[in-house]
């Protein structure tokens, strides 16, 4: 998101201090740009010049303290939001005292040592990096909004501003799953609550939550409103905004709130990732990759009472003489074949098959629209397959059992499986490297 690299400023009187911890920053944060100041009125000059995003003083300076140039940095125009982290011996009761005051935004024990300080400003900066994230922004004042988009793209932040609600609500069902713009869904809302049209901010708000069932997670709405009306605050909160901003808007209020609102929404899409692949882990073969049996007993019931799937086949594979390549190649070996065959029958079964790990050296395949005749032939070519396969190198023929739904639509499952069983014991009574029905 930020192609400029992060400028640092480290002011300290010791020139042994200020040499060793850039060069320890610089191996922690190779892209960064770090400036050493020995003095105060080195380092307030360098800010006139140049703009950084975090400064790092300590509290002693041979000029001036520590404060004085935390209080400078506050009252100057372009730094005045700059992060500053003073470095004192200890918890010094000066800062505690005078450090809030004076603008410090952190403070750092210097004797926990230089690496554990370059650690400390690398996590602080990705911290506080610019921010990213889609604002979905609506504001029927022309002048407000340009103003406001202004602050917002200034810190980095994409914005697509709407006057009406209506208009978000537009944009809202285009970005919410399976709409054409699904892929650059936003990430919080922000409303003015007095809109033009028939909708107020709070009946978009009420639409967010009660229409899309967005939760106060997955999009969290920050509302604008006028005056500081305590009554006004609580309908906002009951109505299900995360937090509110009262116009006219100051920048560090409206940033701080937005950046505490797009951490929510960031903690919503990791939980979320995570309990995807929890999930995926918990219904997948560790060692090939299809489905688990666990899987086929909880969803394969819904597979076959769905009726649009009908006819299915199921085809149950087990390989030939498998404890052999165990027995003579060793287990390892006989993973790797097990492994292989797990990949060829993911690639080649339909896309809305189902191909499971049904046992040691078995697998099944549930395949939707499949009558018998074309399970033949399906079949067939996977034994083909599996026979010019040579996984690790080795020869291999599966014998592969079947049964279809056909003529028989209230089968169970186990009914199923247990004739494609049958089948497959067939096969392997008549010689193996074939298939059965
Ligand atoms: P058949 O042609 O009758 O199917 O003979 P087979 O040797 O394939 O059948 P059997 O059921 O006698 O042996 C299956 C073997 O599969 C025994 C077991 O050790 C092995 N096996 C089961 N799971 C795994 C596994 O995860 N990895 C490896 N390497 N071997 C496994
Ligand atoms: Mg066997
Ligand atoms: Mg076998
Ligand atoms: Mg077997």
């Amino acid at each position: 998101m930020q192609d400029k690299p992060t400028r640092i400023m480290v002011v300290d009187g010791s020139e042994v201090a200020r040499t060793i911890i850039a060069r320890i920053l610089h191996q922690g944060m190779p892209g960064a740009i770090i400036t050493t100041c020995g003095t105060a009125a080195e380092a307030m000059e360098r800010l006139e010049q140049e703009s950084y995003d975090l400064i790092s003083t300590a509290l002693m300076l041979p000029d001036r303290d520590g404060l004085v140039l935390s209080r400078h940095v506050r009252a100057s125009r372009n730094h005045h939001y700059t992060p500053i982290i003073v470095v004192s011996g200890d918890a010094d009761d000066r800062l505690l005292r005078e450090g809030f005051a004076a603008g410090v935004t952190d403070y750092f024990d210097k004797s926990l040592g230089y690496h554990a300080f370059a650690e400390f400003v690398q996590e602080f900066t990705e911290r506080n990096a610019g921010l990213v994230g889609r604002i979905l922004y609506v504001e029927d004042s022309p002048s407000a909004a340009a103003h406001t988009m202004r602050l917002m793209e200034r810190h980095g932040l994409q914005v697509v501003h709407t006057t009406t609600a209506e208009e978000a609500l537009e944009q809202l069902h285009r970005t919410a799953a399976g709409g054409p713009d699904e892929h650059c869904g936003y990430d919080i809302l922000v409303t003015d609550f007095f809109l033009k049209g028939h909708m107020t901010g709070g009946d978009l708000l009420h639409a967010v939550r009660a229409k899309f069932h967005y939760s106060q997670q997955e999009m969290p709405v920050l509302m604008v409103t006028v005056a500081e009306n305590d009554e006004k605050q609580a309908e906002v909160f009951h109505a299900g905004a995360n937090d509110f901003v009262t116009k006219p808007i100051v920048e560090e209020i409206l940033m701080a709130r937005i950046r505490s609102l797009l951490l929510i929404k960031q903690q919503f899409v990791a939980l979320k990732r995570q309990s995807e692949t929890m999930h995926r882990l918990a219904i997948t073969d560790s060692l090939t990759r299809v489905y688990n049996k666990r899987y086929l007993l909880d969803r394969g019931d819904d597979f076959l009472d769905d009726r649009r799937n009908h006819p299915i086949s199921a085809l149950l594979l087990d390989i030939d003489h498998f404890k052999k390549i165990n027995d003579n190649l060793g287990h390892i070996t006989g993973d790797r074949v097990l492994e292989a065959l797990g990949a060829l029958l993911k690639e080649s079964i339909p896309p809305d098959a189902m191909a499971v790990r049904f046992g040691g050296e078995e697998f099944a395949l549930l395949v939707p629209r499949c009558s018998l005749k074309r399970a033949q032939g399906c079949a067939e070519e996977l034994r083909g397959a599996v026979e010019a396969l040579y996984p690790a190198d080795i020869p291999i023929t599966i014998s592969i059992g079947l049964a279809c739904t056909q003529n028989q639509a209230e089968i169970s499952l186990t009914q199923l499986l247990s004739l494609a069983d049958k089948a497959l014991y067939a096969a392997k009574d008549r010689g193996r490297n074939r298939v059965c029905a």
